[in-house]
């Protein structure tokens, strides 16, 4: 996930480009200018580049969950469905709407279980949100058809699969709105920012409006001040500066991903050593963007074992299963109901817990979870760094 990494002189001439323009916002200013309009420039770009009709920049990837939920209608007494394996800020995003996160098990996608899904429908479903996680994606096709079946639209958490396609189609244009995080750790960066891509010229319309506290942007005598608006809405604009890099770091991004799959194919061979090793399932290997390598141990037993023996050698692997930001049963806070809400919303309304997790709630996920090493993929790998892990492996396979 590494946008960082190859952070250089084409962003420092875009951001220049808005310095000497003196104007940092996206809207208004069109005498001072000098032309520059970059987060709408980017807004084109990355519609273009996945074959989306419409994108909308938003302040972060959390910003975008909730700009697609509101532009989906989704609000209190509702329940929004998503995976058990995702970080917090797609729950955080259905939370903050009003509605409930509903969770559904992983299968060896990592992705969410379309089976599950399907037993987790109920007649207040809003909304489903598959999470890409790590580059590869979830079942979507399934999941869509489900979804279509029962009349609910699918947003793609698409926050960590920038690049990635499924059969030539680009992650985010499955489902009605697809959402991008561009924070320091994803494919590509502008430090802080997201995206919301969408064919659907009035969901667009509605988070154009809803991410900039109602504004119809539509022309008028009286500029900015006097435009209308037809609901209430918040503040998730994009400044030009972040518009700016995320130009610089999009022309990067086939590069970024290209050498991703060069250095995950060298490290799943190394992998490939450990006895009874399985793969985590990757719908199509050309599309993955191959942010992540995952293999599974036999047991979990196995697997710590095994990622003992790398951590030793200075190259351990992450494991999803004991990391606190992406997994259901380590979301203490949200199990719970922490909440600096004096009236305990959203957990409580009136006095009464609106929902209660079990935190063994999700079994199957567990399963998967316990025999799981990460590694992530650098786009810059050195041939020392990849020896090292290598012999690490081979070292880990005799145990
Ligand atoms: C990073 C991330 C987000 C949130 O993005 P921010 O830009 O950090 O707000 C949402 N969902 C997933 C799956 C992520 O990895």
């Amino acid at each position: 996930m590494p946008g960082f990494e190859i952070f250089g002189a084409e962003e420092k001439a875009q951001v220049l480009e808005v310095l000497d323009s003196g104007v940092l916002f996206r809207y208004e200013f069109a005498a001072q200018r000098k032309g520059v309009w970059k987060v709408l420039e980017f807004e084109r770009a990355f519609a273009a580049y996945t074959g989306a009709a419409h994108a909308q920049a938003v302040t972060s990837g959390t910003a975008a969950l909730k700009v697609a939920l509101a532009a989906l209608g989704v609000g209190e007494g509702d329940e929004v469905i998503t995976q058990g394996f995702t970080f917090v800020a797609t729950w955080e995003a259905i939370l903050d709407c009003g509605a409930i996160p509903v969770f559904t098990e992983i299968d060896l996608t990592l992705n969410m279980d379309p089976v599950d899904l399907e037993r987790k429908i109920t007649p207040r479903t809003k909304a489903i949100i598959p999470v890409h996680m790590m580059g590869a994606p979830a079942r979507i096709e399934a999941i869509k058809a489900i979804a279509d079946r029962h009349n609910i639209p699918v947003l793609e958490d698409t926050a960590q699969a920038a690049g990635a396609r499924l059969h030539g189609r680009h992650l985010g244009t499955f489902g009605a709105i697809g959402t991008f995080s561009f924070d320091a750790v994803k494919t590509m960066t502008t430090g802080e920012g997201g995206m919301c891509i969408t064919d659907d010229e009035t969901l667009w319309r509605r988070m154009s409006e809803y991410q900039d506290h109602g504004h119809d942007h539509l022309p008028n005598p009286g500029g900015r001040g006097g435009e209308g608006r037809s609901f209430v809405g918040f503040n998730y604009r994009m400044m030009e500066i972040q518009g700016a890099i995320g130009l610089a770091q999009l022309a990067k991004l086939e590069t970024i991903v290209a050498a991703q799959k060069r250095n995950k194919a060298l490290l799943r061979e190394a992998a490939a050593a450990l006895p009874g090793v399985q793969f985590r399932e990757i719908l199509d290997a050309e599309g993955d963007s191959a942010t992540f390598l995952t293999f599974l141990l036999p047991d979990a037993a196995r697997a710590s074992a095994v990622n003992q023996v790398l951590r030793e050698a200075g190259v351990g692997a992450v494991r999803w299963s004991e990391n606190g930001w992406h997994y259901y049963p380590k979301w203490e806070h949200l199990l719970d109901g922490k909440t600096y809400c004096q009236g305990g919303w959203p957990f409580l309304a009136g006095g009464k817990r609106r929902v209660v997790y079990d935190p063994y709630g999700l079994p199957a996920s567990a399963a998967i979870m316990e025999r799981a090493l990460t590694y992530q993929v650098p786009v810059l790998l050195t041939d020392e760094h990849y020896a090292k892990i290598a012999a690490a492996l081979a070292k880990a396979a005799r145990i």
